[in-house]
């Protein structure tokens, strides 16, 4: 028996075990101090109503001989959630079928499982600072990645390299490119024109696009990119992925689906032509029998009129956190992105301390805790994400401890 070594050469999840002991010596220390704890990715705000009458109706069904039902047909998702989804699409201009979106158990499963689809030779580019799942979910392939750094010279949206980059000593252009906008962990998201330029460079490059929309529901301005099919052309180059997770509430409920378009083919090296869907579709109906019922009309139900009004109110709620959080940076002149069209705030760490050296700071000085930029990548290392999933009144009085102290 031989295991994936591949395995053994991924970075030790540190990130938030680091910060999780960190927190628990300070709270030891200091017991009566009350900790602010700004940097957690998950929501706060219960499901909307309309959603848990949805799931317990279902679950009513599913205990009626007549209504019971068992394994669902195609494991792709039930067709009252795909057209659902499809019509979702439609609302913000993005003319995407409901037979090229497969429903899942949230975004994190396929940002993992799509590599299967893709030869390990394949050279994945990832934007720098990113969600670590892009990175490890390639990593154990043994494929080889390469960065395209976001940083405070490109308003953290990083562009696509004419010359290309930099791998083994040599120049190489990218096979698989992950975008992800509003962006995990830096709230940055990329205008129409951006996107039009990556989708140029996929099809100039034969390369696919993976792009992740997670936080697509947190976009205000009307004219940034909600979906990457808002573009014309993406259809050939984009497969997205997208979740109920943060526009919903269901961080523990699971779901979120995953479009990959008809229109995606490549040429297999003896000269077919194949469709990604296909390989998919192959991929998912080995491995994958589908998301409960329950869930799935659960998930229907946020996309009703009523459900939109009622999800919007928990959007409303983290943006209005979002808000406070950038009003005080404003105030207090650091710089940083995020916050307007997103749940995330990056911003440059004051002092000029690194991201690790201010958290402690912040923490022991002040009891409020985010999330060291530097665990998202070499991009990050002087800069710190919070969140607005948090509570009103603790993110007000973070805010405050933070305008306080910095002043
Ligand atoms: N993509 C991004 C950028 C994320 O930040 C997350 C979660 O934090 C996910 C995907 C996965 O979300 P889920 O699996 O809950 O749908």
């Amino acid at each position: 028996m031989k295991v994936n070594e591949n395995y053994l050469k991924l970075e030790k999840n540190y990130l938030f075990i680091r910060i999780a002991e960190k927190i628990k010596e300070f709270q030891a220390q200091n017991p009566d101090k009350k900790i602010i704890r700004m940097g957690i990715g998950d929501v706060t705000q219960p499901l909307a109503p309309v959603v848990v009458e949805a799931m317990k109706k279902a679950a009513d069904e599913l205990a009626v001989k007549e209504t019971f039902r068992g394994y669902e047909d195609s494991g792709a998702g039930y067709d009252f959630l795909r057209n659902a989804v499809s019509e979702y699409y439609k609302s913000f201009g993005a003319d995407v079928p409901a037979s090229d979106i497969r429903i899942n158990d949230g975004a994190k499963s396929d940002c993992g499982n799509l590599v299967d689809i893709f030869d390990d030779s394949n050279i994945i580019l990832i934007t720098d600072p990113a969600y670590p799942v892009y990175v490890d979910s390639n990593l154990m392939n043994g494929r080889k990645i390469v960065y395209a750094d976001s940083n405070e010279e490109n308003g953290f949206c990083a562009m696509p390299s004419s010359d290309g980059y930099e791998l083994d000593g040599k120049k190489v252009f990218p096979d698989i490119i992950y975008l992800c906008s509003p962006n995990n962990p830096t709230g940055a998201v990329y205008s129409k024109a951006q996107l039009a330029e990556w989708i140029a460079y996929a099809k100039a490059h034969d390369a696919v696009i993976l792009f992740d929309a997670a936080y697509e529901a947190f976009i205000k301005d009307d004219n940034l990119p909600r979906s990457i099919y808002q573009l014309e052309g993406a259809k050939e180059v984009a497969i997205e992925m997208c979740s109920l997770s943060k526009t919903a509430g269901f961080t523990g409920v699971r779901c979120g689906y995953t479009v990959v378009p008809s229109e995606l083919k490549t040429i297999a090296s003896d000269g077919t032509e194949v469709s990604l869907a296909q390989l998919w579709n192959r991929r998912e109906g080995s491995k994958f029998n589908g998301v409960s019922y329950p869930v799935q009309r659960a998930a229907e139900a946020v996309f009703t009129p009523e459900g939109q009004k009622q999800v919007r109110e928990s959007i409303l709620y983290y943006q209005e956190n979002a808000r406070v959080i950038a009003e005080t940076l404003t105030e207090l002149k650091i710089p940083f992105t995020g916050g307007i069209n997103s749940p995330y705030i990056w911003f440059k760490c004051p002092f000029g301390l690194d991201s690790w050296s201010f958290f402690d700071k912040m923490l022991h000085e002040i009891a409020v805790v985010g999330t060291p930029g530097a665990g998202f990548g070499k991009n990050g290392v002087n800069w710190f994400r919070l969140t607005a999933f948090g509570d009103k009144d603790a993110t007000r009085e973070a805010m405050q401890r933070l305008k306080d102290w910095v002043k």
